[in-house]
Order: C-alpha cells, then structure tokens, then sequence
C-alpha cells in the first residue's frame, strides 16, 4: 500500500473541528479498477474480514489492515508459562454457531478442535459459601439444594404467569424475576446468563442477548412449556435417526484461541498488515475516504471498516458525523479481569471435577466465576498440576478489575481459598486486565442499533463490525467480519463490472 507521510504540523491540525485539508490527499491502490479497504482493529473481527475479503474478492479489492498494538488477536490472547497453556481473553466458543468451526475448516485446523472434557461436566454455583451442582434438568432441580422449596414452587407455577403483551425490550432480571421468581435469578439466571457479558442483569437487554426466550413466552406462553416441548422434539429425532448429538457445546483449539489468530495471520497473504499503528481520525473526501494514522501520514480508502470497540469508533468519526460518534458513545463498557493460577494437583485439597463455578452477587463475594480451565480441557496443565482461571470485574464492579496484576493475584488467592478453601501456592500466576473490555447490551440496544445503522447509511463505503453490535462472542465476531467483507466484495463487483463496461479491452486481457 502506498502512503504518504505528511508534515507533523498536520497533526496539529484540528480535523474534528475543522474542514480536512484538500491539499493532503494520499493515494490508494485504486489503479484496474482495484479498490481499496481499510480495515481499522486487528482482533478477530478485523482478521475475519480481511479473510473473507481475501477469499473472495482478493482480485478486486487490495486490504490494509491496522492495529494499534505490536500484536493481533485484540481480546484473543494464549500465553504458555511453564508448561500451562494460559488464556487472557476467551478461552473457547460456542458451536452452535458455526462461524468459528467453518474459519477452522478453511484454516485446516480442524483435526486442532478440542471439546469440553465430556466426563466431568457439572458446573456449580457459590452459595451459602458451599458450592452446588447447578442443577441441569427439571429431576436434578427437584433435588437440588440451591433452591429453596419456595423458590422450586414459585418456579414450578411459571407455566401460569401470564404472557407479557408488550413487545417492548425488557431486562433479563425483569424476565427471569417475573416468570420464575427472584431466587431462580438471583441463583441461576444472573451468576450464569448475565455473568457471560459482565452484566448487571438489571440492565442486560434481553431481545439483544436472549431473544429466545421472549420468543419461547410468546409461541408456548411459558419458557417450561417450551422447555418440554423440545427435549420431546430432540428425542424423537434422535430415535429416528439412532445418533446422539457429537459435539461439545463449546471448544476450543488445542494451542488455545492464540493458535486460530496465528494460523489466520498467515493465511492473509494479500493483506498489508501494520502492527504499532494508531488511526487517528477518518474523514471522507469526495467519493473516498482518507485515514489520518499516528505518524501524520494517511491512507486513502473507497471502504472502510471499524472493527474497534465503539468508543474508539466515536473518536475516529467525530469529525465526519459528530452524531454518529455521539450514538456509538452511548454503547456502554465495563472492565473485567482474569486471574490463571497453576497449582501442584497434591497441593489442592478440593476436587476440580467440573468446568467451575459462577457467584451470586448476594454471596458479596469480589470474584464472579472461577474455571476450572484444566478439567475443562484437555492439555492446559503439565501432568501433575492443575490450572483455574478467576474472573472478576464487570457491571458494578469495575474497581475490582482495575487494580494492578500483584493485587488481582492476591485477590483471587483469597477469594479462592474463601470459596474452595485452596490455600497453597500457585507455581505460576498471570492476570490481564481488560479495561473498558465488555460492551454491554442495555436495554434499548437494538433501537439504539438501527439509529447508528440509519446514520451509517449516510456514508456509503462505512462499515461498522465487532462486538459492540449483534454479539460479543468469538463467533458473533467472525460473523459479523465476513458479513461487511460480503458487502464490501458485492460493491467492489458492480464497480468493477462498471470499469468493464468503461475500459472492456483492459478488463479481458489485464
Ligand atoms: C475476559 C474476557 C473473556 C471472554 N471470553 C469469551 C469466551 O470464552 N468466548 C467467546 O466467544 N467470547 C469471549 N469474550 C468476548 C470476545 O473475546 C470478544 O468480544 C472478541 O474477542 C472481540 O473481538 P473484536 O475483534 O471485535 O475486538 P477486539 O478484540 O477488542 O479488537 C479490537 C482491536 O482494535 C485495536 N484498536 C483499537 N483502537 C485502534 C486504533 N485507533 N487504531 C488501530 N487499531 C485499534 C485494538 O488494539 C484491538 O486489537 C471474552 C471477552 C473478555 C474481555
């Protein structure tokens, strides 16, 4: 990619309050017909779609992908540390959605994919200082201790609670609460469901994160009903076709997330990729755009994506649509961390048989969850040792996760041993910090979605991807990139069928 160093007065320059200078204008490699895509934001969502991009339209369109850190994988991160394989970031996915499982295909990282250990599958949950078994089934709830038998008869009459009319967004507390009661939330649906966006369940919007479960109200006019109906529907198909489901509900590569974005970095061999290079601002300048990098010289772009969280997005479009970055702002985050911790197995005087436990926020404790990543899967530990993983942080509970690494690490010790009664040392311990690392999914999310989408619309060649939007999870991510690279590959055709039309001999021959 060509680009042209400016004068460093330039970056004096006002560009969010004033006009962009005409006389600076850089060039792309928009020579044949050729366009050019600027993908701003090296995590998953920006490595998606300058994957898909390359895959289908690598003839037409030249990409320049940009991350401001010395590394790709954004939130994605795999640290090996004396043989334990730590995890910073996400440490699976979800297969339900196929996005992840298909980039493996393609990526011939297939025979890499690992499952969650089938054996040992129970997750718990903190209360009254004891940790549960969460109870999987309607048979295991009747006997579960969890719950009170209150609680059980009020979650036992939710096929009775009348059906919300309203179409409105609702929170995922308000939900839960109302058709089953405040101890099925506050002991299941909040540490569980709400605990996967760091969320306050007060808050989490449930059309943007739990949809189904609206939809589950509205066609059996109860979640139970629904519930019911469908093991009856999986059974039945299972008869018929004498075969259990295989897959494990999540998975993960056996070097860890790391190995998907280092296999996908080297398959980018038509991407220009510059590492340690902040975007600045973006401006659009007649029919193209123009991106103002840190050193103060620019790229020029016919389209462009921002795969970075949405107040970064904000700052760079500010001077092109201050209300577009005003309604991006509005998107919320939270700061998480995790603690890993890798024990002697001899060292530990409680069972690691489940993939963990999560934490109510009525048992006040400073930690949310805790995996138990070595049982979980398989090769995260060296024979002999153990690996768990600490979350902390979230809606509410920011300070926690902003201190420095040596408090987090005693932090999780203790809460550990308060929640486990682990007191030994660990042989290895790393925290990350993620500030302002969760956007998060207020109720209103979906009409605050369509406004950014119809000011968006404003700016053909603008494209908006990542987990601030429709899905924060690996897989959404992947989605979400391959979807703007569809877009961008479709409008690079009709531009080129039109350069076609214009220049037929260069098009046939060239
Ligand atoms: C602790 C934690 C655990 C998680 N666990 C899971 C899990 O188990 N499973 C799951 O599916 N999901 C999980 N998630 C969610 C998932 O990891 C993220 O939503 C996803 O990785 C986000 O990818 P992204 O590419 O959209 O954004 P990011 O990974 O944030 O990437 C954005 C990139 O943009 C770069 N950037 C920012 N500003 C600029 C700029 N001005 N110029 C250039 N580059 C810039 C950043 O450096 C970054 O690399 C977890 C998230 C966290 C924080």
């Amino acid at each position: 990619m060509i680009q042209i160093t400016v004068s460093t007065a330039y970056l004096n320059y006002g560009f969010h309050s004033h006009p962009w200078p005409e006389q600076m204008q850089a060039r792309g490699p928009v020579e044949g017909g050729m366009r050019h895509t600027v993908i701003i934001g090296g995590g998953i969502t920006g490595l998606a779609a300058a994957f898909h991009l390359q895959r289908t339209a690598h003839s037409s369109v030249a990409v320049t992908l940009i991350e401001s850190s010395p590394r790709l994988g954004g939130k994605i991160t795999s640290k090996r540390e004396n043989g334990f394989l730590i995890e910073g970031g996400p440490d699976s996915f979800i297969t339900r959605e196929p996005a992840t499982i298909e980039l493996c295909r393609a990526l011939g990282l297939e025979d890499e994919l690992i499952g969650t250990s089938p054996a040992e599958h129970s997750t718990y949950v903190l209360s009254r200082g004891r940790l549960h078994p969460f109870p999987d089934g309607l048979a295991p709830l009747v006997k579960s201790r969890l719950i009170s038998w209150p609680g059980k008869l009020r979650m036992a009459v939710e096929p009775f609670v009348p059906v919300r009319c309203k179409d409105a967004d609702e929170s995922l507390a308000s939900f839960v609460r109302r058709r089953m009661g405040a101890e099925a939330l506050d002991k299941m649906a909040a540490p569980l469901l709400a605990g996967i966006y760091a969320a306050d369940p007060e808050r989490l919007s449930l059309q943007s994160t739990f949809a189904m479960l609206p939809e589950m109200e509205k066609k059996y006019g109860s979640v139970l009903r629904s519930y019911l109906a469908q093991k009856r529907r999986r059974v039945r198909s299972e008869n018929g076709t004498a075969q259990r489901a295989s897959r494990s509900m999540f998975m993960t590569l056996r070097g860890g997330l790391q190995q998907f974005v280092d296999t996908l970095t080297l398959h980018l061999a038509f991407a220009d990729i510059k590492l340690n290079c902040r975007v600045l601002a973006v401006m659009p300048i007649g029919n193209h755009y123009e991106v103002l990098l840190h050193d103060g010289s620019f790229l020029r772009a016919d389209d462009i994506v921002f795969a970075t969280p949405a107040y970064v997005t904000a700052e760079l479009v500010q001077g092109m649509d201050p209300q577009l970055a005003e309604h991006l702002r509005r998107i919320r985050y939270v700061s998480t961390a995790t603690v890993s911790l890798g024990f002697r197995q001899g060292d530990l005087n409680a069972p690691l048989d489940g993939y963990g436990f999560v934490v109510p926020q009525q048992e006040g404790r400073l930690i949310t969850a805790c995996s138990w990543s070595s049982t979980k899967f398989a090769a995260r530990a060296p024979a002999g040792y153990a690996l768990v993983r600490v979350f902390l942080g979230g809606d509410g509970n920011e300070n926690v996760a902003e201190q420095e690494e040596a408090a987090l690490v005693d932090l999780a010790r203790h809460e550990l041993c308060a929640a486990m009664g682990i007191t030994a040392r660990p042989v290895v311990s790393k925290a990350y910090r993620w500030h302002r690392g969760n956007p998060q999914y207020d109720v209103g999310h979906l009409a605050r979605l369509a406004e950014i989408e119809k000011l968006a619309a404003h700016h053909p060649g603008l494209y908006l991807a990542g987990a601030a939007y429709r899905g924060a999870g690996v897989p959404d991510c992947i989605e979400s990139g391959a979807r703007v690279a569809a877009r961008i590959a479709e409008r690079a055709s009709v531009g080129q069928q039109q350069h076609c039309k214009n220049n037929v001999q260069e098009c046939v021959y060239g």
